[in-house]
């Protein structure tokens, strides 16, 4: 086990002694809950003891006590039971009740001393990753791991003839002829994809294990694409049986290796999933982050329902973890408050309760939720439950939110995002640049070479655009050969900078058809939150400005002034 795993269960391990120690002051908010409710002997003051009970059955469970937890849960249901049959609370049966109330007590405020108790309560169980073999850096920029190693037995030309176009695309290719060499490179976690030519294999036996045993030490890690001169169904097999995930026949076209890579290490590298947590309970909050996050999600808390939807859309979570009891109101209702937002309709809504009523969880699920997992929960199993859900998600979110060809927003999300981004830098100060982009002549491209190279050309565009702006910078495709860039917090004179270099770049690119190679170039027009006051002003701004790119000459960026 790595130390992280190990920094992690001390974490927990001194949550759970924090709760711990935090037992007897909530046992003395419980002895006011009773006194209250037997002084005043109302039915409110035994449904908010109810609650009291509840919330200690959760955190309970939550941290290992699970004696706590079911002596509590027991004091519920008896309450329950109680207040659903009964209209006055007058007759309610404080002995029996005490009897139980007294084990609590044991449990909260013991006689013996803390650490007597300590040892007798259990661990809790703390989740620890597979192999910790590597620890994956944050990402923060789009395609950080952007080094590949090219393997080969020989020196040849298969990567010197496509090297410059690579770097087009942000990938740099270290070349190695040695597999030793090659493993201590990955081990340094230096590289995540080998080009790999088959030749080197092919009569090569140590080299064909080594490399599947590679592969199977680092199956979560690596990626192969095999590259062969000829396309031969035994040479397929052993490349199979080395790990390939990919076979390609030279000569290699750029665009078509960029899209394979693409795939490949984007399964292995999504961004990590962005969790809120809501629960009026701080202690139950801080372990569930917790434990999320040492699985690598994101997580965002909130503890006060009113401000759930402030929180909802800044921290723009993809799934939401609620509880079943809160003061001001409960989890149901707090659903149905979210899902009246339109915005809303479709996030996951999971409730993670000690709420073991069918009847109720039904009511929950009833109220839109997407799933109930009840208190006590291993964080292991929490964790596949949410990555789940998570992916399920974001799969379709994406399916709705993006055009096919080039998983960039679509048109109606693009002009979403800037009514958005335009009210959050009208709220909090700061600006915004957006480009408008229009491939030139592209009625000639598609004429001359073919629909379908002129496809490839939009994909080539669209992933040059990923590779050079920044990760929150958002990126749609506005129509046909015409795409549109949100540059967050970027003024003008920047956003030209920016635009200006990615319009360099692009004219670089040598795009391929049947017989042919030839090259693409677009115009640019951006406008800024500076000049403009809404979304449709910014819009009919940036479009201005490209229009006066192309009447200018094409080949250019224009920024617009006002
Ligand atoms: P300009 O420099 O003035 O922008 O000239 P243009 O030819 O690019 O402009 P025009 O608007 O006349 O033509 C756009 C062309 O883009 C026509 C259309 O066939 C092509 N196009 C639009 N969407 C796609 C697509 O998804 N794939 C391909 N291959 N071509 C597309
Ligand atoms: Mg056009
Ligand atoms: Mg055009």
């Amino acid at each position: 086990m790595s130390n992280l795993s190990e920094g992690i269960k001390v974490k927990l391990a001194a949550m759970t002694d924090d709760y711990i120690k935090q037992l007897p002051v909530r046992f003395d908010e419980l002895t006011r809950d009773i006194k209250n409710a037997k002084s005043r002997g109302t039915l409110e003051f035994l449904s908010i003891l109810k609650n009291s009970l509840h919330k200690l059955a959760g955190s309970g469970a939550t941290f290992g006590l699970d004696e706590l937890s079911v002596k509590s849960k027991e004091l519920e249901v008896f309450l329950s039971s109680y207040l659903e049959d009964n209209t006055n609370s007058e007759f309610f049966d404080w002995t029996t009740f005490d009897i139980t109330l007294g084990k609590i007590e044991n449990i909260c405020k013991p006689k013996e001393n803390i650490e007597e108790l300590e040892e007798l309560e259990e661990v809790p169980q703390v989740f620890t990753t597979g192999t910790d073999e590597f620890i994956m850096d944050s990402d923060t920029e789009r395609h950080e791991h952007n080094v590949l190693v090219y393997l080969s037995d020989k020196e040849d030309s298969v990567i010197s003839e496509i090297s410059d176009q690579m770097e087009i695309f942000g990938f740099q290719i270290e070349v190695f002829y040695d597999i030793s060499e090659v493993e201590t490179f990955i081990k340094k976690g230096n590289c995540r994809l080998l080009i790999i030519n088959s030749s080197f294999i092919e009569n090569n036996v140590a080299v064909a294990n080594k490399l599947s045993k590679l592969k199977k030490n680092y199956s979560n890690y690596l990626s192969f694409i095999f590259v062969a001169d000829r396309d031969d169904f035994s040479l397929r097999l052993k490349t199979v049986k080395s790990g390939g995930d990919a076979f390609f026949i030279l000569p290699l076209d750029t665009g078509i290796l960029v899209d394979k890579i693409d795939k490949l290490t984007s399964k292995l590298n999504h961004p990590p999933y962005h969790v809120l947590l809501i629960d009026d309970d701080p202690e139950q909050i801080a372990y569930y982050a917790l434990v999320l996050q040492q699985a690598g999600m994101i997580t965002s808390v909130a503890s006060d329902p009113k401000r759930v939807i402030e929180v909802l859309v800044e921290s723009k979570p993809e799934i939401i973890i609620l509880d079943m009891y809160m003061p001001t109101c409960d989890g149901i209702e707090l659903a149905a408050i979210i899902r009246q937002h339109e915005a809303f309709l479709t996030i996951p809504i999971i409730f993670l309760s000690a709420e073991q009523s069918e009847e109720k969880q039904l009511e929950a699920m009833k109220s839109g939720a997407d799933d109930f997992l009840t208190k006590p929960i291993r964080p292991d199993n929490l964790i596949i439950r949410i990555n789940a859900k998570a992916a399920r998600s974001r799969n379709l979110r994406f399916l709705m939110e993006r055009d096919s060809l080039t998983g960039l927003l679509n048109h109606a999300n693009l002009k979403e995002r800037i009514s958005i981004e335009m009210m959050r830098v009208k709220r909090s100060g700061g600006n915004l640049s957006y480009a408008m982009i229009d491939a030139d002549h592209f009625k000639n491209v598609n004429d001359t070479y073919g629909h379908l190279a002129g496809d490839h050309v939009l994909k080539s565009l669209s992933r040059l655009l990923q590779d050079r702006l920044r990760r929150t910078d958002i990126i749609g495709r506005y129509g046909g050969e015409e795409f549109g860039v949100i540059l967050i917090n970027t003024d003008a004179e920047n956003a030209f900078r920016v635009m200006e270099e990615v319009r360099k770049n692009f004219a670089l690119v040598k795009h391929k058809s049947d017989e042919s190679e030839f090259f693409v170039t677009f115009s640019c027009g951006i406008a800024s939150f500076a000049e403009c006051e809404t979304s449709s002003e910014l819009n009919d701004a940036a479009d201005k400005a490209m229009y006066e790119a192309k009447t200018t000459g094409r080949n250019r960026t224009i920024v617009h002034k006002k």
